[in-house]
Order: structure tokens, then C-alpha cells, then sequence
């Protein structure tokens, strides 16, 4: 049986040196968020994002538009927070109401304190080889690579799906680590095949127990980014029950991908909050 890759426990040790490195470097950043509208799962996200920000230390305001709100009022808000020196880090919960130009609001956030890793400058650096600030849920995905020592070098990761917020920037997280990566999406032709060639599988399609057995390599690291509703319950977008009796390694969900995401947004402030008070991230 598979290994369980718990993002709980992960994330847990991260946010607790974390906390440690902030009260050592006598740091106090600050995290803002700006919601619009009252999707129920965003402000779920925004309250978590919060409370982890108390957890290790980081301030935190939270910025709430209505449902009607426009693109202007918006990047006023990413404005007024671009200029404010008490913010190291900005972060603009997506989805947005569909009125609003989300990508004339994430081109707005100064890329130095783009904690969501979305700005193009900061994608654009992750592509060339040279990260910045990168894609909290790609990147978190990494560390717990790191973490149960699975090496991403010469391994061969499938990626499903091509958004810019996973399947892209984990592409590219992949590559740099000298993966060698496919990226599959909905015109992908004989999908089964392409994953079953995966030695690490990342399933990022948004579906609910769409990866079963057949799709998977015996001994493959299946990780399910995937979050959706089913009879009242949240899954992944992978078989669970079936999928972990044959894969080496396998993420749950919740408690796999999910809380690494909110861990690396806590280091991408404090990394923020760094380079704004001493220069350097390191
Ligand atoms: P998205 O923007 O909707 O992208 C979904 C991707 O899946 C698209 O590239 C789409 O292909 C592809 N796809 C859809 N159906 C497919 C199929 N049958 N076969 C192959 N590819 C298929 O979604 P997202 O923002 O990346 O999120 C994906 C899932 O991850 C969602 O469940 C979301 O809630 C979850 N998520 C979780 C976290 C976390 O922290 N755990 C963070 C972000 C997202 P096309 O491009 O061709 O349409």
C-alpha cells in the first residue's frame, strides 16, 4: 500500500520554523487579502489564510468588496496596498466575480509583493529558471517532494491540467528541478496513456475521483491537487481507496495539498517581508 504524503503534518513543521525564523529575524510582516463577492469556498480560504498568518506571526487585513464590485474598484484596492509600507505581501483570492479583468488585478500587484506568485514578471523569472516569488500550490507541492526525499530529477512527471495557479507553474517548478514533464489537459489524446507513464502524477483537473487505477504506474507519486464536492464531502480528483493500493506514494484530500499551500504563502510573505527590510531573502 502507498505511502500517505501528509500535507497536514508538512505543513505543521514548516509553519512552526517559520514561526521561529520570524520571532529570530524580529520581523513583523504583514499579509493583505482583498475577496470579492461571497463565494462561500473563497472566504473559507481567506479565513484559513488569516488565521494561519496569526498562527506564525504574520499581521494580516483583509479587504472585502461586494459581488457587484468593479475592475477599478479593485485595482484601486491593489493600489492603495502596492503604496502602503506596512504591507509586505498582497494576495487577490481567486476566483473573481466574472465583471472583473483578473488579469489586469493580478498585473497590478507590485511584483515584489506578490505573495500568490501570479504577477507575470514573477512567472515569467519561475520560466526562465531564475524564481522569485512562485505559485503557492505548485511550490508547497514541492517542498513535501522534498520532504518524503522523492526526487524530482530524471523522473517522469505528468501534470493534468494547464492552469496559470497549478498545472503550468508546476510544470515549470518540475522542469527546473530536472523533471522531464508532460502536461496533459482536456484535448490531451489517450490520456490513460500519457499518465500511466507518469513516475510522479499530478492531477489538477478539478474532478471528482477522475483518476482511478487504471490511469496510474504501479509505484507512481500520485499527488491530487484536486478539491471538489461529492455527496456532501469533499475529494480529490483521485480515486483514493482504489488509487493508494497500487501507487508508491499517494497525497489525501483534504490534508495532503491543501495545507501546503497555505504554508508557502506564510514564506512567501516573510520572503517579502525580508527583501523589504534587509534586501535579500536570504
Ligand atoms: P482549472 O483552471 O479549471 O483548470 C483545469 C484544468 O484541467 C484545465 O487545464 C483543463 O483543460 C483540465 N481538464 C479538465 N477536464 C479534463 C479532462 N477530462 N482531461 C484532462 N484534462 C482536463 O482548475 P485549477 O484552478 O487548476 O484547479 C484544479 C483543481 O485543483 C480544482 O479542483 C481546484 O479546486 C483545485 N485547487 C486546489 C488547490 C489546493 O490548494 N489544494 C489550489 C488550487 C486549485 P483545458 O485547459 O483544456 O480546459
Amino acid at each position: 500500500m502507498a505511502t500517505i504524503l501528509d500535507g497536514k503534518k508538512c505543513s505543521e513543521k514548516h509553519l512552526e520554523l517559520l514561526k521561529e525564523q520570524i520571532e529570530d529575524e524580529g520581523l513583523y510582516p504583514h499579509l493583505a487579502t482583498i475577496i470579492a463577492g461571497n463565494d462561500p469556498a473563497s472566504k473559507m480560504y481567506v479565513r484559513m489564510k488569516h488565521r494561519a498568518c496569526e498562527r506564525v506571526g504574520i499581521g494580516s487585513v483583509g479587504i472585502e468588496l461586494a459581488e457587484d464590485t468593479t475592475t477599478e474598484n479593485v485595482l484601486e484596492k491593489v493600489r492603495q496596498l502596492n503604496a502602503d509600507p506596512e504591507i509586505d505581501g498582497i494576495l487577490v483570492q481567486l476566483p473573481l466575480p466574472k465583471q472583473i479583468d483578473a488579469e489586469r488585478v493580478i498585473a497590478a500587484v507590485r511584483p515584489a509583493k506578490d505573495a500568490d506568485g501570479f504577477h507575470p514578471e514573477n512567472l515569467g523569472l519561475l520560466f526562465s529558471g531564475r524564481p522569485r516569488f512562485t505559485p503557492c500550490t505548485p511550490t508547497g507541492i514541492m517542498t513535501l517532494l522534498s520532504e518524503y526525499k522523492i526526487p524530482a530529477a530524471g523522473a517522469h512527471a505528468v501534470i493534468a491540467g494547464r492552469s496559470i495557479d497549478v498545472g503550468r507553474p508546476m510544470a515549470a517548478l518540475l522542469l527546473n528541478a530536472d523533471a522531464t514533464v508532460t502536461i496533459c489537459h482536456s484535448r490531451t489524446k489517450n490520456l490513460t496513456d500519457e499518465l500511466k507513464r507518469a513516475d510522479i502524477l499530478i492531477s489538477a483537473i478539478g474532478k471528482a475521483r477522475f483518476i482511478r487505477p487504471g490511469m496510474v504506474k504501479p509505484g507512481a507519486v500520485v499527488i491530487d491537487v484536486g478539491i471538489n464536492q461529492l455527496d456532501g464531502k469533499t475529494v480529490g480528483d483521485v480515486d483514493f481507496d482504489a488509487v493508494k493500493e497500487i501507487a508508491g506514494a499517494i497525497t489525501p484530500v483534504p490534508g495532503g495539498v491543501g495545507p501546503m499551500t497555505i504554508a508557502t504563502l506564510m514564506e512567501n510573505t516573510f520572503r517579502a517581508a525580508k527583501v523589504r527590510t534587509c534586501g535579500s531573502a536570504r
